[in-house]
């Protein structure tokens, strides 16, 4: 609509434009002719008038030329042609006396003539009246010939342009209602289908594509989300049934106080375990779900690696186990929270005493790194990792086949990377079953 108001409006300007230039064409024509005639009725008289009217008359054709001069009261005394004069109509006697050195201009129609006449009159020093009026014949049917070819035009462009925005906006909205269909389909449930493209154009190519990976990363969130609650369940199913085991043997008569308070103890311990492992999970969803959360300070990480070592000193020592320990000079910034951290680096040494053989070495070192980074390393020369199970230790509740004997819940690790990709850094690993494990744990320093 817009489209075909605008053409429409274009076709008017265009045509009143058209209109008043050859409007004034005439009109100039017309003015320069009188005043032609004029100087030449001056000079020549009424004869060479005459002569010049007839040859006027020849030259441009006796129906497109009306040449006229009257006397005061209105007898023809020249003519560009017989009836000529016929046509035009004396000028009125108010008109002639209001300012008789300005032609006056007219347009009209006169009877027996298929076209009107724009016409020039002027009074004559000697009170003739000399009358100069063309055919508009010429400009009528131009106009014409503007009207119809561009009303035509108009037409098949409305149509068309109507026809193609109908047809697409009918492409556009198709791609859309796709996107529309399937999403309701994905709305009863199954995460797995995808919108395909069906070449509807650029916008809707890019509205699949974000549809289709918004759809990729749900269906992830929902398997890994499933994934945990599985976990959950089977994890938290063994130290439920082993509580109930203990209460039941409680139930068995015939037991000393002795014994009973020993299975109160396992109990007690069991539990404590349980809590210990809703704790850490917890405290995993509690740092995957933003850094925002956590409260952020300038933290010497040194200082924070020194504690955890002096921790874990006399663990190390039962085990006979060596630590070297390499630490730079003065302190090394970076921004966290200080116990999360603590934390995080707990763990690593933990898993490294835990899955270290006796008289085994432990190394730990800091460096401050290039584009703002510190890069600590702890390694062991412990049992090391299968290769089967390198890929899958960060998963929570992950334990290695080698480590079923040991205690532990699967989560430590977890919780590290958790923790030190709060804070902007990343853990590697590299493993050797039989020689050792080296976790690399980069973070940024302060800025
Ligand atoms: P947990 O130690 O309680 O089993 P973690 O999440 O800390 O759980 O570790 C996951 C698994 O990764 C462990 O079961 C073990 O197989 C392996 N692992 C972690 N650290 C070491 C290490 N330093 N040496 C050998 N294996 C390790």
């Amino acid at each position: 609509m817009i489209f075909g108001l605008l053409t429409f409006v274009v076709f008017l300007v265009v045509y009143f434009y058209l209109v008043s230039y050859l409007h004034w064409q005439i009109e100039n024509e017309l003015l320069n002719s009188i005043k032609e005639f004029e100087s030449l009725y001056k000079t020549g008289g009424i004869d060479a008038l005459r002569s010049e009217f007839l040859r006027e008359a020849e030259s441009e054709g006796a129906h497109n030329v009306f040449l006229c001069l009257r006397t005061p009261d209105g007898k023809v005394v020249a003519s560009s042609g017989a009836g000529a004069c016929r046509y035009l109509e004396p000028l009125k006697p108010d008109l002639m006396n209001s300012d008789s050195d300005r032609p006056v201009l007219r347009t009209i129609s006169p009877h027996g003539l298929s076209h009107k006449i724009r016409l020039v009159a002027k009074e004559m020093e000697d009170g003739y009246v000399m009358e100069v009026g063309r055919s508009l014949k010429n400009n009528e049917l131009m106009m014409e010939r503007y009207r119809e070819t561009f009303g035509a035009a108009i037409f098949v462009m409305i149509t068309s342009g109507g026809l193609i925005g109908w047809f697409m906006a009918r492409k556009a909205m198709s791609g859309v209602s796709r996107v529309t269909t399937i999403a309701s389909r994905i709305g009863k449930g199954d995460l797995r289908i995808r919108v395909p493209y069906g070449g509807e154009g650029e916008e809707i190519r890019a509205l699949v594509i974000a549809f289709n990976d918004m759809l990729g990363r749900i269906e992830s969130l929902v398997k890994e989300l499933k994934h945990v609650t599985d976990n959950i369940a089977h994890e938290l199913r063994t130290p439920l049934t082993r509580i109930r085991g203990l209460a039941e043997t409680t139930l068995i008569k015939g037991k000393d106080v002795s014994e009973y308070q020993e299975l109160a103890a396992s109990v007690i311990r069991e539990s404590d375990q349980l809590i210990a492992m809703l704790n850490t999970m917890l405290e995993i969803a509690k740092t995957d779900s933003g850094i925002n959360e956590m409260a952020l300070e300038p933290v010497d990480l040194k200082k924070i690696i020194e504690e955890a070592i002096d921790l874990f000193m006399p663990l190390a020592e039962e085990k006979d186990l060596s630590i070297e320990v390499s630490l730079p000079k003065g302190e090394v910034i970076i921004k966290g929270e200080r116990h999360r951290l603590q934390r995080a680096f707990a763990n690593l040494l933990d898993n490294a005493i835990k899955y270290s053989l006796e008289n085994g070495r432990i190394e730990v070192s800091l460096k401050r790194e290039e584009h703002g980074m510190v890069l600590v390393e702890i390694g062991d020369s412990g049992i090391g990792i299968d290769e089967k199970d390198l890929p899958y230790i960060f998963e929570r509740f992950y334990r290695g086949d080698k480590s079923r004997s040991t205690p532990g819940s699967g989560l430590g690790l977890s919780l590290s990377l958790s923790i030190i990709r709060a804070h902007g850094g990343d853990i590697q690993v590299e493993s050797a079953p039989g020689k050792g494990t080296k976790f690399t744990i980069v973070l940024p320093v302060e800025s």
